[in-house]
């Protein structure tokens, strides 16, 4: 991408392999929202950038203590091993690694990411850390994991996905027994019906939500989550004022509310009306909103006199990224996950792809280089 809405495919030299260096052939790469707003103009970047984290590889060439040091679980990486790899590499220096929550990366300030480097600043060479690309070069430090065998290229390119909504976890995790945060057999509502919403409603269902409510569209979409534990959805092509919204949502919880609402929309219109669809000390996950996409009006008294607890999240962590590999792998066979990638592109074709997820086309998009 060499500006908003600007893309053209250009040749890289194969890099040099040294002993700390591992290359990837990518097999296939996610189209995420963070890349739409690349497209967009919405999230500052360093253009020129190779855009795409969602990448799916195989190891390419190997160097000798890459191969023992990037992969995380004791495994020794070697040609032809299918591989996936956490996104955020923690700096383990700033104030969040060291005091916060080490080992959960996701307080570091500094991590290193993927997808958005220049590749043209002399310092990044050799530049080739996007995922849409025929090979990608891992940063030091990279988590890597074997793609276990029980997972195909379609189903394992959703890992990053699934660790976005890390959120639905961490607010399960506050005090259930004492009704703070999300417990088991509570009523859930997701807005937002992309691949993120999905994937937030199969967690939360997976992690023992009664009934999973979802507000999106379009229709086919909605058709598709039904089949990843949403048991009720709410078209906001048919349902198109917020009010009525609501009051579905409430006669669905015999006027009681959420116990908790994820927000998976990018919108942030969606915030006040997910924060009025949540019972008193209910729990709002705050997911999609990660641009600037302008302020909102909120009442703050809503959320002192009802009790309310929002939460946020930043990156997801390596360490989300090894438990939800095991997540996917344990339900991959009670769940269609592989019909989640409903459409293929080139890498001449990923301009083609930034539109058509803009529109809210298929699920989730893939580039296949
Ligand atoms: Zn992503
Ligand atoms: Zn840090």
């Amino acid at each position: 991408m060499t500006a908003p809405r600007k893309m053209e495919v250009r040749k890289f030299e194969y890099p040099q392999v040294g002993k700390d260096d591992l290359v990837v052939k990518i097999d296939m790469c996610g189209v995420c929202g963070t890349d739409q707003h690349y497209w967009l103009g919405e999230l500052d970047a360093n253009y020129p950038i190779i855009a795409g984290h969602e990448s799916i590889g195989t190891v390419d060439r190997v160097g000798a203590n890459a191969a023992v040091d990037l992969g995380v679980q004791g495994e020794v990486l070697s040609e032809g091993d299918r591989v996936t790899w956490s996104n955020s590499i923690p700096c383990g220096k700033c104030y969040g690694c060291r005091w916060l929550a080490w080992p959960k990366s996701s307080y570091c300030t500094s991590a290193e990411t993927y997808g958005n480097d220049s590749c043209e600043d002399p310092k990044l060479r050799p530049w080739l850390t996007g995922g849409y690309a025929e090979y990608m070069v891992m940063k030091p430090r990279t988590w890597v994991y074997k793609v276990p065998d029980e997972l195909p290229t379609d189903v394992a390119v959703l890992m990053d996905t699934l660790v976005s909504i890390r959120g639905v976890e961490t607010s399960m995790s506050v005090v259930p027994a004492m009704r703070e945060g999300f417990a088991q057999f509570d009523m859930v509502v997701i807005q937002g019906a992309g691949p993120v919403g999905v994937m937030a409603a199969f967690k939360a269902k997976a992690m023992g939500a009664g009934k999973v409510i979802m507000i999106g569209g379009p229709k086919e979409r909605l058709k598709v989550a039904r089949r990843f534990g949403v048991d009720q959805t709410i078209d906001i092509e048919e349902v198109k004022n917020a009010a009525d919204r609501l009051e579905v949502v409430r006669s669905a919880t015999a006027k009681i509310g959420a116990d908790m609402v994820v927000e998976c929309t990018g919108f942030p219109a969606a915030v006040p009306e997910g924060i009025d669809m949540l019972r008193i000390g209910g729990t709002y996950v705050l997911i999609g909103c990660w641009a600037n996409r302008g302020p909102v009006g909120i009442d703050p008294s809503k959320i002192v006199t009802r009790e309310l607890h929002l939460v946020g999240q930043r990156y997801a962590s390596p360490q989300q990224h090894a438990r939800d590999l095991k997540f996917l792998v344990k339900y991959s066979k009670d769940y269609p996950f592989a019909s989640l990638v409903t459409h293929r592109f080139s890498l001449d074709e990923v301009g083609d792809a930034l539109q058509m997820q803009g529109k809210f086309g298929g699920m989730k998009l893939a580039v296949v280089p």
